[in-house]
């Protein structure tokens, strides 16, 4: 259980200037009765180690009150740096701004309602250690609502297994460890987050997941309902319909497009020929049917094709605008000095 040691294994040069072992992204959405006991926990379970390390906590848009506590901790902790979103955004965003302001060689995430268990970090990271890019939480106790969070989640991790061929227990899990490198260029939107264990893996990072305890919640009150579960089933389907066939949709729908198109023309020509040279009735053929319909379809199945490598290409394009803005981030007066060498 004990994790001694540092960090080692990371190879990229964006990351040489990289300052410190470890980064923990907590997003906070109304969290404010957590907050303290949070970064207590998370202190306790991380503090004896021996790494530096920084907690990143992302205010994502809260109206209880955790926005005014979580600065007043940042400007007293040397370790917490606050990132306050302009609003609320959404539990990836928050996770995404998190990323891009976390400088540390490992990262951690995990949720801000006491909900993961700090003191697994070390597990975690014992286990990265063995050779792995990413160490996701499996919540096999998991203490939440059985109808309305335990069955959809079910469910949803059998779909996210069956799509992306990457079978994990627990893919809602917050309680995740990552190298650094592995989530400097996702792009993250939606729902997202929970789908970076199956997009690394197609990147070809080495995954893999470890028990993890849960709680029950101990203030406020989640932040979702079953809503979400159909929108993470439908942010999967359009990713991977995205990778799978939207990298070059012309390669799919046009090739069946032309080939239908072609067949159609075929029997077509061939049903002319019939008519012209042997004078028979064509009126009445099947053949003449399965030729029009072959024909229709090839024109748009090819339409579509090409409606889709334009949509593919906007999709792109439209990429390059941020999901969330930033207000301020806020960091303690001797942050720089302790975690700088
Ligand atoms: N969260 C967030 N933005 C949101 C909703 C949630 O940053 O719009 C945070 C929330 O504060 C918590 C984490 O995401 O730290 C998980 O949320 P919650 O505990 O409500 O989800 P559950 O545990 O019920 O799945
Ligand atoms: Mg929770």
């Amino acid at each position: 259980m004990a994790y001694r040691g540092s960090i080692s294994g990371i190879s990229t040069s964006s990351l040489e200037t990289t300052k410190i072992d470890l980064s923990i992204v907590v997003p906070i959405y109304n969290e404010a009765e957590s907050l303290s006991h949070l970064l207590e926990e998370i202190t306790n379970a991380v503090g004896s180690l021996q790494l530096s390390y920084e907690i990143i906590c992302v205010d994502d848009g809260s109206t209880d009150g955790s926005t005014a506590i979580l600065k007043e901790l940042a400007r007293r902790r040397s370790s917490l740096k606050a990132v306050i979103l302009r609003r609320n955004y959404g539990q990836t965003p928050a996770m995404a701004a998190g990323f891009e302001n976390a400088v540390g060689k490992v990262i951690i995430t995990l949720d801000g309602d006491l909900q993961n268990d700090p003191t697994d970090i070390p597990l975690l990271l014992a286990k990265l250690e063995e050779g792995y890019d990413l160490v996701s939480g499996w919540r096999k106790q998991r203490q939440d609502a059985a109808l309305t969070r335990l069955l959809p989640s079910k469910i949803a991790n059998w779909l996210i297994g069956k799509v992306t061929g990457v079978k994990l227990h627990d893919y809602g899990c917050s309680l995740k460890a990552y190298r650094g490198e592995l989530v400097a260029d996702m792009n993250l939107y939606g729902e997202l987050h929970r789908f970076l264990p199956a997009l690394a893996y197609i990147e070809g990072a080495r995954i893999t997941e470890i028990p993890v305890r849960h709680h029950a919640r101990r203030f406020g009150k989640s932040k979702y309902g079953l809503g979400r579960t159909v929108r993470v089933v439908m942010d999967l389907l359009t990713v991977f319909f995205m990778k799978k066939f939207l990298t070059r949709p012309m390669h799919v729908f046009g090739v069946w497009g032309l080939i239908s198109l072609l067949i159609g023309t075929l029997m077509g020509l061939y049903l002319t020929l019939v008519k012209l040279f042997f004078n028979q009735n064509i009126g009445d053929r099947p053949l003449l049917i399965l030729s029009v319909l072959l024909v229709v379809t090839g024109v748009q199945l090819f339409s579509f094709g090409l409606l889709a490598e334009l949509l593919m290409r906007t999709y792109h394009e439209s990429q390059k605008r941020p999901i969330y803005r930033i207000r301020e981030v806020i960091k303690g007066k001797s942050y720089e000095m302790v975690n700088s060498e």
